[in-house]
Formats: C-alpha cells, structure tokens, sequence
C-alpha cells in the first residue's frame, strides 16, 4: 500500500542545480545527474494513472508511466528501449523540452505534491544506459532495399532517419554545417544542452547505419534533383532561418544584433569550432537589453551574463504569464541576475553612430486574436528610454523558402511554410509526391519535440508512399 502513495511521503526533489553564482562562470549544463537510488525513488511517486495525461500531453506521447516503472525497479535497459519507441532524442527533451508546459503540467501530482520529474528521469534513463554500453539493438531488421535522402540534420531529420533505419530502409542525411544537430548543436546554448550530448547522438545513429554527408548545401553543393534521381524519396527538415524584424528605426544601428547569429558565434567561440560566417559577438562589460520573450530570448539573456555583460535587460510586450518561453528558462535567468521590463513593446532603437537607448512604451493586454492570444496594447503617452551599449532582436523565426521549391513543385503556404498534412494519405507528402517534410519548416518555429514527431510520422508517411509499411 505504502508503495501507491509514494507521492505522499516523498517530495518531489529534481537533481542538484549549481548555484547561479557560480554556473554563470562556465559554460557546462546546469543540473547534475541523478543518482541510481533518486532515479528509482523519484519514479515510484508516480502513482501510474489509469488515464495517464503526461502522456497524453507528451507531442510524442511518451510511454512515461511504463518507463517510470522500469526504472523504479532497477530495470534501466528495457527503460531505455521503451523510451526510444517513441522519440529518437529522449536524452535531449529530457534536458531541453518545456516540460512544465507539456507532460509535468499535465501531470495529476501538480495538483498539490509536485509533478513528477520526469524530464529529469527521461535524461537520467538514456545517459545512463549508454554509459553502461547500451545501444539500440537493431541487428535484427531486414533491408527493404529502399533509400531515402533526408535535407537538414536537425531533430526532424535525425527524428525521420532514426525511425527509417529501424524499418529497414537506408537513410543518408544531408546538412550544410560541419555538424549534426541543427539548432541543438548551433543555436541552443552548452549550459542547457553540452554538445558532447549532441555528438554521442550521431555515434549512435552511426551505429546504427544512419549516413551523414556533412557541409553539403541541398540546392546549391548538390541539386534536390538529384537525390530525387538516386533515392526512393526525400524528406526536407530545413527549419526556419528567416529572422523576424520589429519594423522600427534603427535596427540596423551598430550595436544591434540578431540573436541567432550571436548564439551561434558563442557557441563556436564556446567549442572551439571554425567560426565560419558566424563571427564572435562580444558582450563583456556592456548594457545589454534582449528584445523579446521566447527560448531564444532567454539563451540570449543568460549567454550575455556569462560573458560578463556589465547588466542585461530583457523587455517583453506581454506580462510573465503570457510569455511563450519556459518559465523554468524564466526562472534561471532571474536567478543569474537577468532584470525583467514586462508589458513593454519597443517602438526605436536610437543613437548617434551606434545604440544608446531602446525606446518602449507600456502595454496592456487587450482582446485575444484568432490564435487566442490576448494582444498588447500600447497605452499612450508611457513612452521611456532604456539606455544600453547593445541590444539583441530575438523576435524570433520566420520559414525560408528556397528558391528550387518551385521548380520542384514543393508549396508553400501563405506565412511560408511548406505545405505537407499530417492527415494526408502518405502523412507528410508535399504537393511534390516524392518530396516529404516536417519540422519547424511545416510548422513554423516551434520545439525539438514537435520535430522529432513530425520526422517520424513523416518516416511512416515515406514507408507507405514507397510501399513496405
Ligand atoms: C536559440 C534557440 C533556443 C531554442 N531552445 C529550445 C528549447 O529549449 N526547447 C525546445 O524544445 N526547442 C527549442 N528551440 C526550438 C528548436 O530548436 C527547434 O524547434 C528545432 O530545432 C526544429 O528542428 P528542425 O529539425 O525542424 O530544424 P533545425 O533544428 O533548424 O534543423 C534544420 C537543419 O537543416 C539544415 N539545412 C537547412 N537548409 C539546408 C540545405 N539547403 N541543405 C542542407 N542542410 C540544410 C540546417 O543546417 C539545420 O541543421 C530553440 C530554438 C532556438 C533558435
Ligand atoms: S500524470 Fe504524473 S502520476 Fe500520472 S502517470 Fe503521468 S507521471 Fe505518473
């Protein structure tokens, strides 16, 4: 009896997080590990609902209350198998999902004793089996002959080759960078995701025959046609790399920067990598004010501070409850010192020569639009000047359509994004039969978790189109 109330007795007790103090000296992830016994006594809270909204909440849906179990029996490895039935990268959602928003906030022990961690037990369960040698066993599949060539090797496209080489067919994937991983490698910061993590991914898929062909650029190295002459079909996971603008005066002033290119120039600096096109952007010693209020505002926010910005302001048009990054991202920062300007909409960047001040003026928030979002409304006469020596735009993403889609006759919808159905017949298919595409591109900018999914319904779309599913 004592073992179904679990809950009651035990706490919720996610892994120690080092000090801000001290974290935002390095670069390294922020939480430790957990150990064998916290991992077994924290899945046993989990009192394995009949009806279980973790996983239904879960874009995945996760196995979560059965892969719970497992490992509050010591039972690590067949844990490991079960998570990777639904989801190719479980030791990175476990890490970088907003899982206050998805599966711990659906969670029936929110309601009064503390989610259950179950990020934190997702991480522990794949790192750990693949510290104690564990792989995914798929030595048992039969070839269906079949190739599919995969465009980006993000988490849609590693989500879409992953599925495919456990059903037997050959998946090559393709990127423009040196490296795997898309945005987790060249976007999100080393303190939420170490690339190290990144890299054991691709040794894996490796393993598992998964081919990456690497610095080659789709449409301008190596023409889609043809890959769409040597393979049964292709899957795009291109992301979305058109940055948003604010459509106000000075922008372009010297001092103002875009957000991706500063994440990814730190994160080269970071790593030791070539900076490519990607130069380093230096914030040591300067006022910064980070415009906007998703994850990419936040990695952009907490890297400042680690560069030794002299102070970092973030300013959002919304209050904290609407804004749409995770509030646990939220939370970090204020506690590495990042000051907060809610309910404010920047209306100039000014300067003379370079940025002195971002001008704003006060918001309230008015009616929701069509999507239900309740809209900021600037209240006159409440303008002020915040003065700063940099300020980073991290509006966030818009899809960017290549200039061979239309030669391929792969369209795009009204904001951009490729059209492709999940409830089509060959789920994923593009107005191109033989083209197939998912991710951020499809959906507009969103999450690793939803790229993961859509890579992989894609993956079931393709086998069906090329007839062995
Ligand atoms: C700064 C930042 C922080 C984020 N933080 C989080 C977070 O904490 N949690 C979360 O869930 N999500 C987060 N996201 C969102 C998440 O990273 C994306 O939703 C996810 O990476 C989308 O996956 P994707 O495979 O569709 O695209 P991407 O990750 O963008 O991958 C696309 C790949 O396609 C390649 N490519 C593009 N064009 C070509 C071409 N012509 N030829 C060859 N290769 C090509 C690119 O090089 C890239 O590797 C964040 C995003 C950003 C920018
Ligand atoms: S909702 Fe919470 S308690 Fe219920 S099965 Fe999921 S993790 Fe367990």
């Amino acid at each position: 009896m004592k073992e179904h109330f679990q809950f009651v007795d035990l706490p919720r007790q996610d892994p120690p997080k080092e000090s801000a103090q001290n974290r935002i000296l390095h670069w390294d992830e922020i939480y430790q590990h957990y150990d064998r016994e916290t991992a077994a006594s924290q899945s046993s809270r989990c009192i394995s609902c009949g009806n279980p909204y973790c996983q239904w909440k879960c874009p995945v849906h996760n196995h979560i209350p059965d892969w719970l179990s497992l490992i509050s029996q010591g039972r690590l490895f067949e844990a490991a198998e079960l998570s990777h039935q639904t989801n190719s990268l479980p030791e990175i959602c476990g890490r970088i999902c907003p899982q206050d928003r998805l599966c711990e906030g659906a969670c029936t022990m929110n309601d009064g004793f503390g989610a259950i961690t179950i990020g934190s037990v997702e991480k522990y369960i794949t790192d750990e089996a693949f510290a104690q040698g564990w792989q995914p066993d798929i030595s048992a599949v039969q070839s269906t002959e079949k190739r599919v060539a995969i465009v980006g090797g993000g988490p849609a496209g590693l989500g879409c080759a992953d599925f495919l080489v456990r059903n037997g067919v050959e998946a090559t994937v393709f990127d423009r960078y040196p490296e795997i991983g898309g945005l987790l490698t060249y976007g999100i910061p080393p303190f939420k995701l170490e690339k190290r993590i990144v890299l054991k991914r691709r040794e894996v898929m490796e393993h598992m025959g998964v081919k990456f062909i690497l610095g080659k650029d789709i449409g301008k190295d190596i023409p889609l046609s043809d890959l769409l002459r040597d393979y049964d079909a292709v899957f795009l996971g291109m992301g979305t790399y058109a940055y948003m603008k604010g459509g106000f005066p000075g922008e372009n002033l010297p001092g103002v920067h875009e957000a991706l290119p500063y994440l990814i120039g730190n994160n080269n600096k970071v790593e030791n990598w070539e900076p490519g096109e990607w130069s380093y952007i230096d914030l040591e010693n300067l006022n910064v004010v980070v415009l906007g209020g998703g994850d990419t505002a936040m990695d952009c926010v907490r890297t400042a501070v680690r560069q030794g910005a002299s102070s970092v302001t973030c300013v959002y048009r919304r209050d904290e409850a609407n804004m749409p990054g995770s509030r646990r991202e939220v939370w970090h920062a204020k506690e590495e010192g990042v000051r907060f300007l809610w309910n404010r909409q920047p209306v100039e960047i000014s300067g003379n020569g370079a940025v002195q001040a971002v001008k704003v003026v006060e918001t309230k928030l008015g009616e929701p639009d069509e999507r239900g979002r309740r809209q900021p409304v600037p209240i006159p006469d409440s303008e002020q000047s915040i003065e700063c020596d940099s300020a980073i735009i991290a509006f966030g993403f818009r899809p960017n359509p290549q200039p061979w889609f239309t030669e391929h006759n792969i369209e795009v919808d009204v904001f951009s994004r490729v059209k492709a159905r999940p409830d089509s017949q060959f789920a994923f298919q593009t107005s191109n039969p033989k083209v197939f595409a998912g991710g951020d591109m499809v959906r507009g900018a969103d999450l690793v978790v939803t790229a993961v999914f859509e890579g992989r319904e894609a993956a079931r779309g393709i086998m069906r189109f090329i007839d062995v599913w």
